[in-house]
């Protein structure tokens, strides 16, 4: 029988992955670098986005979810990937939901903010957390320490949604390097690794979702 998008054999619909931004990474014609990250959402027993991008976007993502019958109050859980500023501009959109990020290598735990309460606390380390159906946190190094994906079960694979762990789609050649200056390369590519091997689909920091022919 041919299965319909979103459907699975369990007795529940299993998590699905849309991103809403394809974040960009070029140069205006003033030679003037243009960044934005591109912002995913997951829908999943709750509403999920990682990576809220940058200045730009913010009408974007009211538009996008808009088309899923979702608003910013309607989301549950942000993740961040980590913090660089064009990663994490609109966080303030999503006043209702528990905001998780990471402050360090591991073994040290994240940290969740409830902007509702204007707080924070330490959460278990994101490999212990289960924040919703089909989907784990692993942690990624190398263009930050403290940097981490969100991997998803879906119908159609496995997804990982790395931010800069995976720039864009030009890293899958397992050669390109990042700027030396701004990375620990030795661990961007035991990351970069890591995620070729258990992703079916990948979205990048920075572009459009893609498959990885295994
Ligand atoms: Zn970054």
């Amino acid at each position: 029988m041919k299965m319909m998008m979103g459907q699975s054999c369990l007795d529940r619909e299993m998590a699905s992955v849309n991103v809403l931004v394809k974040g960009q990474h070029s140069k205006n014609e003033d030679g003037k670098l243009v960044i934005s990250s591109t912002v995913t959402l997951i829908k999943s027993n709750k509403n999920i986005i990682v990576d809220t991008g940058s200045f730009l976007d913010k009408e974007t993502i009211i538009k996008e979810l808009q088309k899923k019958d979702l608003t910013p109050e309607s989301i549950d859980i942000v993740i961040l990937t980590h913090l660089h500023l064009d990663h994490i501009v609109n966080t303030y959109l999503f006043k209702n939901a528990q905001v998780y990020c990471k402050f360090k290598k591991d073994p040290y735990s994240g940290q969740v903010h409830y902007p509702r309460k204007g707080c924070l606390e330490r959460t278990e380390p994101f490999g212990e957390l289960n924040l919703a159906n089909d989907m784990c946190i692993i942690s990624t190094p190398g263009h930050t320490e403290d940097m981490v994906s969100v991997v998803v079960d879906t119908v159609e694979g496995k997804v990982v949604i790395a931010g800069d762990a995976f720039p864009d789609k030009s890293f899958l050649d397992g050669k390109k390097q990042p700027d030396p200056l701004l990375v620990n390369i030795q661990e961007f590519n035991e990351s970069r690794k890591k995620i070729i091997e258990i992703a079916d689909f990948i979205v990048p920091g920075h572009g459009d979702m893609f498959k990885v022919e295994k």
